[in-house]
């Protein structure tokens, strides 16, 4: 279900209601998408209200007919950008997510078929927090630092939770370490950083 309203000072917003966030009955924060900006920003559940926001068809009802059409004109536009505005929303809801993170849209699978869209966005934010953990970690290491390849068959790590983080490895996150080969784990750690004090 999707929402779509006007802002008195941001135009045009989007509410993906099968953000975690945002679904029904959840009072916290909502996280909307400034569909001009093309940016996701969050608003306490509370402000959702007139006049700050007016659902569309309220708002377009209160328009004359020239300004109706060039209201419409410009929404339906935007539109065409939605799968772009679901995917702002999962970044900004990722990175609004502390410790673990798991994918949450698994049940939203049974109920659209935006399963996929939803679940590409997730990996791609995962695997970009990675990557970028991996380089500070090796950094840190003081050893050279030769990037990050995906992984193009299953591997078995040589234990199954991070000697660093503790956490279990997670198979979900496709990225190999180019100097030690190893799995990188969600907090970056990989071989190269290993010693057998950890054991
Ligand atoms: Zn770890
Ligand atoms: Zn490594």
């Amino acid at each position: 279900m999707d929402w779509w309203g006007y802002s008195e000072t941001r135009g045009w917003v989007f509410l993906d209601r099968n953000i975690p966030c945002n679904a029904v009955g959840v009072k916290n924060k909502l996280l909307f998408i400034e569909c001009n900006k093309e940016r996701a920003y969050f608003e306490p559940w509370d402000q959702w209200a007139q006049p700050r926001y007016i659902a569309k068809n309220q708002y377009l009802n209160k328009l004359n007919q020239t300004q109706k059409e060039e209201a419409l004109n410009e929404l339906s536009k935007l539109q065409e950008n939605i799968d772009l505005f679901r995917e702002l929303s999962v970044y900004a809801f990722y990175d609004s997510c502390s410790g673990k993170h798991y994918n949450p849209f698994s049940l939203v699978e049974s109920k659209s078929g935006l399963y996929t869209l939803y679940s590409a966005a997730w990996s791609r934010k995962k695997s970009e927090q990675s990557h970028n953990a991996h380089k500070e970690f090796i950094n840190k290491t003081g050893k050279a630092y030769k990037g990050t390849s995906k992984i193009t068959q299953a591997k078995k790590h040589r234990t199954t939770h991070c000697y660093n983080c503790q956490s279990k490895l997670d198979n979900s996150i496709d990225l190999e370490c180019n100097a030690c080969k190893w799995i990188i784990c969600n907090c970056g750690a990989c071989g190269c950083g290993w010693s057998s004090n950890y054991y």
